[in-house]
């Protein structure tokens, strides 16, 4: 694991922005999604961009988004309806 940016501190809501440089080598964009995980031993935090797919099956094609950030595969949305 390389050390990327300069420290960032938290706000009084507990958020930090994600550096540039960070940001770009992982194509994330505003709105892509994240997930955390954490290494309570070392006290580290990693960061994944996670990649939209189907809420049923998994699928990441033919996806349609529906509210909340949920997306649902076109043939799990014809057996749905
Ligand atoms: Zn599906």
């Amino acid at each position: 694991m390389k050390n990327v940016g300069i420290p960032r501190r938290l706000d009084e809501l507990g958020r930090i922005v994600i550096p540039i440089d960070v940001r770009r080598a992982l194509s994330l964009n505003e709105r892509d999604t994240v997930m955390f995980f954490l290494d309570e031993k070392s006290r580290t935090v990693i960061l994944k961009k996670e990649f939209p797919s189907c809420i049923c099956c998994h699928a990441a094609d033919s996806l349609r988004q529906l509210p909340h950030g949920i997306y649902v595969c076109e043939s799990c949305l014809a057996q749905l309806s």
